[in-house]
């Protein structure tokens, strides 16, 4: 079996130990291309261990808070450096534990790298403000404090980099952390973290629990985090958000998308097809920013048709480790059954299938969780193939008369991650880039490909008005203080006395 190794066995990382889960109960960890091969063992946590994790980043939060904003950035750009010199190894075991292909699992680890090397600079560049005061001999000036301990809520599609994005900026402001990975990834959560550990990040400054849902609820609804910074589906961020609601407790929600692809008359079609099929079929469609929709003008709607389904019949479906293979499996078998109930919902609806819609079961696939990449045509917007995310290798194509009408079919969803539209008219364009209601608009390329230096989010149901990465990050993930200095010698009454008393 390609890339069959040893399963690792380990416990949670609780202040620079390996710990046991309390109740002795573990699940495992298994290649969703080869299910048979258990990739690791790890303790299925309870709120137990969720508070020894607690207690220990609480303990280490002092030490950490007060070490130099420049010593944290060294430590995180050694982390970033590690990462660099390992990329390969932990590419492959992304892929074997997550199923994305081999060149998909570099990109991921490689936007954790930027990441990092991005967020240590803030070591020497977190300014405050300087600002004049109303008042004569008084000072007034801003700094940044860390939050204390946070929770960081994963979900597998981005093993690597969505824990990055959260770990990262949150260690630079001087926050500790509890981290609840994904129970579909956690050995790729466990080799970050133990990086994390060589670069020099002291013990409890940031601890591991492993689990489920129970885990991760513990870690929101524990008093000592202060914070919660979760990626995941809408359905677990309301229940999220009302927990932290109650609590006062500040939560940064990342969710889901139904993200699509304006294609106009005038585009480059050739293009637009190669996009739409990255964009669609990219991560076996497993992303929050996947193209899920695919919204195409009359008059090329044929020919775009066409081209797309041929270019998908020709993609190889397979082993991410393999040489040539386009699409990895998806994640388990729970998805590929929501996959494939998806499409069963498009026929009933009447939208028509135009290729893909089963199970890839031959050969080896049968191994796996593979889906065959899935197009349908004649989809409207009122369908719930392009209303709810499928998080799988499907797609549709809904046609549209003018660009009025297509911009109004991209917005018509509860979500708004990514839009994009391609065009050769400037003007449609910046219209587009004007109308469309996403936190991230593309032209001339599909929904997917983020860099770390822009803000990453959406609007709508895709979130809760927070954005990840970007020059403004560190807002997030730290609070500011302001700061009043009285050199007077008086009492000085702001609003009160006017200079002129
Ligand atoms: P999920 O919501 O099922 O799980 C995400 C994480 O939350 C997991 O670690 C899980 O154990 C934990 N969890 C589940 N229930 C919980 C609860 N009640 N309380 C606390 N934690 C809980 O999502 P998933 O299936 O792992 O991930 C896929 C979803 O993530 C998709 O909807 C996708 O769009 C979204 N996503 C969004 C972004 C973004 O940045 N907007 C990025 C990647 C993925």
């Amino acid at each position: 079996m390609i890339g069959e190794q040893q399963a690792v066995e380990t416990g949670n990382l609780i202040g620079g130990e390996r710990r046991a889960g309390v109740s002795g109960r573990t699940f495992e960890s298994r290649n969703p291309a080869h299910h048979g091969e258990i990739i690791g063992v790890f303790p299925q946590s309870s709120a137990a261990d969720v508070d020894a994790a607690v207690v220990s980043a609480q303990r280490a939060l002092a030490g950490w808070r007060s070490t130099p904003w420049p010593r944290r950035g060294e430590v995180i750009l050694a982390a970033a450096t590690i990462m660099e010199q390992r990329k390969e190894e932990l590419a492959r075991l992304m892929t074997r534990e997550m199923g994305k292909v081999l060149t998909e699992a570099r990109g991921d680890v490689q936007e954790a790298i930027d990441m990092g090397k991005f967020i240590a600079g803030e070591g020497r560049r977190a300014f405050g403000e300087t600002v004049p005061s109303e008042l004569r001999n008084k000072w007034a000036m801003t700094m940044r404090q860390p939050l204390g301990v946070i929770g960081c809520v994963t979900p597998w599609n981005f093993p690597i980099a969505i824990p990055s994005w959260k770990i990262f900026p949150a260690l630079m402001a001087g926050n500790t952390v509890v981290f609840k990975p994904a129970e579909d990834t956690p050995l790729c959560a466990l080799r970050f973290v133990e990086i994390l550990e060589e670069a020099g990040v002291p013990a409890g400054v940031i601890n591991t629990v492993f689990g489920n849902e129970e885990a991760g609820d513990a870690v929101v609804r524990h008093p000592g985090t202060v914070a919660i910074f979760f990626t995941g589906s809408a359905d677990t961020g309301r229940l999220i958000a009302a927990t932290c609601g109650s609590m006062l407790k500040k939560v940064s929600l990342e969710l889901g998308g139904k993200n699509g692809i304006v294609v106009m008359d005038d585009a480059d079609l050739e293009l637009a097809v190669e996009g739409a099929l990255w964009g669609a079929f990219g991560t076996a469609g497993q992303r929050c920013t996947a193209s899920s929709r695919l919204i195409v003008q009359r008059k090329v709607l044929g020919d775009f048709t066409d081209a797309l389904v041929s270019r998908t019949r020709a993609l190889r479906i397979g082993n991410g480790l393999v040489d040539g293979v386009d699409v990895g499996p998806v994640i388990n078998e729970t998805q590929l059954r929501r996959i494939h109930s998806y499409t069963e919902i498009g026929v009933q609806e009447g939208a028509t299938l135009l290729t893909g819609g089963e199970v890839a079961r031959d050969g080896d696939l049968a191994e796996g969780f593979f889906y065959a990449p899935t197009v349908f045509a004649g989809v409207t917007p009122a369908m719930r193939i392009a209303q709810e995310e499928i998080f799988g290798p499907t797609t549709a194509i809904l046609p549209v008369e003018s660009l009025a009408e297509a911009i109004t079919t991209a917005n018509s969803t509860q979500f708004g991650l990514s839009l994009s539209i391609y065009t050769n008219d400037l003007r449609h364009a910046f219209l587009a880039i004007h109308e469309l209601e996403a936190g991230i608009v593309y032209v001339n390329a599909p929904t997917i490909g983020a860099e770390i230096q822009l803000p990453f989010g959406g609007t709508k149901n895709t979130g809760n008005g927070h954005r990840e990465a970007g020059g403004r990050v560190l807002d997030e993930f730290s609070e500011w203080k302001s700061i009043y200095i009285d050199y007077s010698g008086r009492l000085q009454r702001a609003q009160i006395d006017t200079d002129a008393q």
